[in-house]
């Protein structure tokens, strides 16, 4: 069995991230495709009318893409304030019992797999260059100067769900009426194909199986609410 090496993990936590911001982004835009084709391909059962299109399609993307900047913004910050707070408890216990806490990160390090003498050592040098960063990474698993802004949060989510919910809105009103439902059908369907694709590679997960239930995802999205619009189309509401 290989153990990880430090520099392994070192590089694997920062291309973590990295990847999970990607994949994040990759959803986004799933979720601003699908959404977006469920709407204006369900208008397009109800009515030819382009600007009837346009205009359900367009508050569509504004209130995904608010909605998920929106959550997103609660949810980082929720995660930054309880870092913060776990932040401040272990400087507080830092300056309350230095004894101790050199003590807890001797055995944290001992832990990780080293002697005890050379553990000790180590956690004497880290206390003297920075006490609270060598105990915010090695005990609580994050990096003081490295903490999620809210608000970048917020802007990826909302350029992630834009850019997915401009291809169904855009196939859906440039094309001339005829073409509309058959090029957003299969546009939406092929980008599915890619960010299922993509998604599952970044989760270095199997493609076939997450490409699948992402088209089938959509395509049934797009068949209820066609289904949907045309019934009422049909009775005229
Ligand atoms: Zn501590």
């Amino acid at each position: 069995m290989t153990e990880p090496t430090h520099d392994d993990e070192a590089h694997g936590g920062a291309l973590g991230s990295r990847l999970n911001w990607l994949r994040a982004a990759v959803l986004g835009a799933n979720d601003g495709i699908v959404s977006t084709a469920g709407i204006v391909v369900g208008v397009a059962g109800a009515t030819a009318d382009r600007n009837a299109l346009l205009t359900a399609g367009l508050a569509g993307l504004l209130a995904g893409s608010m909605s998920m900047a929106a959550g997103e913004y609660v949810s980082v910050s929720t995660q930054r304030d309880s870092e913060l707070a776990a932040l401040a408890q272990e400087k507080r216990e830092l300056k309350e019992q230095p004894e101790a806490e050199l003590e807890e990160l001797t055995e944290l390090l001992e832990r990780r797999g080293l002697s005890r003498d050379v553990a000790r050592e180590a956690a004497v040098q880290l206390t003297e260059r920075d006490a609270l960063k060598a105990h915010a990474r090695v005990e609580l698993g994050i990096d003081p100067d490295e903490l999620t802004n809210p608000w970048h949060a917020a802007l990826a989510s909302f350029l992630a769900f834009t850019v997915g919910a401009l291809l169904p809105l855009l196939a859906m009103v440039l094309p001339p009426s005829g073409w509309r439902l058959p090029v957003t059908v299969g546009s939406v369907l092929a980008a599915l194909v890619l960010t299922g694709w993509a998604s599952a590679r970044l989760g270095a997960a199997a493609a076939g199986p997450a490409v699948l239930r992402n088209v089938l995802g959509g395509a049934l999205a797009m068949g209820v609410t066609y289904a949907a619009g045309t019934l009422l189309g049909a009775a005229g509401v």
